[in-house]
């Protein structure tokens, strides 16, 4: 028979979940992570997103944002571990700040030294927490969350089109064709073509370390409990279906993240401090004709050369299409490059805006204004146009991106391609030169009209509503946002 202490037990609600996230440190990876924490902390989990000084720094428009809506969202802080051989320069905490290939390697090895600080705040919580959702690649928190009896999710940041890809090359290997240098990724619902340049898998670069990192990631993988990934059933329901037949575990399919950014002052709060104030731009954005503008941001890694730089500006005042363009510091790399961006920006005042550093892309995509955006095809840009029913231009630049342009371009049909087929290095260095009359002619296909770019235009729109209803509640991922939610209410996610 029940005894009284049980009933009570049992009779009084179960305390809200414990979310504990960590980021992979790039602002590729820790915005969506902390769009998660959000929506989380929204429907009354708690969620505490460790990050390392550098990147807390940048996160103190999240905890005031959190603040301010009464949300359990902490930001948790751990020091950055010194590097095991000292191959790091001190103060290096995020990928954005790497200029020196050398430095990739010491950076992901430094990372594994935060497995002790983690597990020290999963011990030190006076409950333990529910439920660990890591990065992916930070394959290091598999032990701390089985020594400390916590499952483990991972976050795996694109889109389930390409993770499917990789997994299924990683288990099978690429099959090759008789022409040339093409292969085709095995196990997928439709063809999908790859070469030896574009196919899918991170921490591909050669030698033995890597191999070491990408195995623990494999491994991390086919061990954790689960899968978070930001995307939407209409968007892909096929590709989900089949990633979580191979994977073998539950998906929860919980985007567009960035949807929960409603107002001005969330979109503001996103990644790092704009270099010009949201307000700017909106306000220029506001002089403008519904659908009239193209804008063009490649990221926050990819980095162009000079030579190459022009070829964009030149391109988008040969298109005479209103722009907003944003140029990193690290691109404006001397006087000269200086001064000839100066005088872009005079010669097309009236119609360009010319942000220099990080802009409130967030905020531009959602305005109304904009109705096209040349895109390196990071996943987290994709979907934000996506989510915004803008359609896009396609250059991708590395990694996923080659994938992710398939999926834009031949499945969802919201993108044209500027036709590159080889990666770029990290900082800047083109293997294929994309000249100003390809940048010209694309914005031209994709702004001006004509029966392709109104299908382009109106497919984008549908999937933007399509994206907006799935975060709504009765959405699939609002439901599965609940059903993440319940499981682990259950003290230590017993449904799973
Ligand atoms: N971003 C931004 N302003 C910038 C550059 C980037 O807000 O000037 C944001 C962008 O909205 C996205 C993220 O940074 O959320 C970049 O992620 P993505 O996956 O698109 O590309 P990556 O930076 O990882 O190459």
């Amino acid at each position: 028979a029940p005894t009284a202490e049980s009933v009570t037990a049992t009779s009084a609600p179960p305390p809200p979940p414990h979310f504990v996230i960590v980021p992979l440190p790039a602002q590729g990876h820790i915005i969506p992570m902390v769009d998660l924490a959000h929506l989380l902390a929204e429907r009354g989990a708690r969620s505490s997103v460790v990050v390392t000084p550098v990147n807390a720094a940048r996160l103190r428009g999240v905890t005031d944002l959190a603040k301010r809506a009464k949300q359990p969202l902490e930001i948790v802080e751990v020091p950055f571990p010194p590097a095991v051989d000292g191959g790091l320069p001190p103060g290096i905490e995020n990928v954005d700040q790497i200029t020196d290939y050398g430095h990739f390697l010491p950076f992901f090895l430094a990372l594994q030294e935060l497995a002790g600080p983690l597990e020290a705040y999963l011990r030190a919580q006076a409950t333990r927490p529910s439920c660990v959702i890591s990065d992916w690649s930070n394959s290091w928190t598999a032990d701390v969350a089985r020594r400390v009896g916590i499952p483990r999710l991972f976050f795996h940041g694109p889109s389930c089109f390409y993770t499917l890809c990789d997994l299924n090359a990683a288990a099978h290997g690429l099959q090759p064709q008789a022409d040339n240098d093409r292969y085709v990724v095995p196990g997928m619902p439709i063809p999908v073509e790859v070469t030896m340049d574009t196919r899918p898998g991170f921490f591909n670069a050669p030698g033995k370390e890597w191999e070491v990192l990408r195995e623990a990631a494999m491994e991390a993988m086919r061990t954790a409990d689960g899968a978070v990934v930001n995307t939407f059933m209409d968007l892909e329901d096929e590709f989900i279906a089949c990633y979580e037949a191979a994977l073998g575990k539950p998906v929860w399919t919980l985007g567009p993240f960035c949807l929960y950014n409603r107002d001005a002052d969330a979109m503001a709060s996103r990644g790092n401090k704009p270099d010009v104030a949201q307000s700017a731009v909106t306000a220029w954005l506001d002089t403008m004709d519904t659908n009239s503008v193209i804008y063009v941001n490649f990221g926050s890694l990819a980095r162009k050369v000079p030579k190459y730089l022009y070829e964009v500006g030149h391109g988008l005042e040969d298109s005479g299409k209103p722009f907003v363009w944003v140029v990193k510091e690290s691109e404006v790399t001397t006087p000269v490059v200086q001064e000839w961006l100066s005088a872009l920006e005079a010669r097309t005042a009236r119609r360009g805006l010319v942000v220099r550093g990080w802009a409130p892309q967030l905020a531009i995509l959602s305005h109304r204004a904009v109705g096209g955006f040349v895109t390196h095809c990071g996943w987290n840009s994709m979907l934000e146009a996506i989510a915004h029913g803008v359609p896009i231009v396609t250059w991708p630049h590395f990694s996923d991106q080659f994938l992710n342009e398939r999926l834009a371009v031949d499945m969802l049909g919201v993108g044209v391609p500027i036709g590159v087929t080889m990666p770029v290095l990290l900082f800047g260095d083109e293997a294929m030169p994309v000249g100003r009359a390809d940048v010209a002619r694309v914005v031209s296909a994709l702004m001006d009209g004509g029966e392709e770019a109104d299908e382009r235009r109106r497919k984008a729109k549908e999937y933007g509503e399509k994206a907006h209803r799935a975060m709504e509640k009765g959405g699939s991922s609002y439901e599965s946002l609940t059903q993440l939610i319940d499981n682990f209410t259950l003290e230590g996610g017993k449904k799973l």
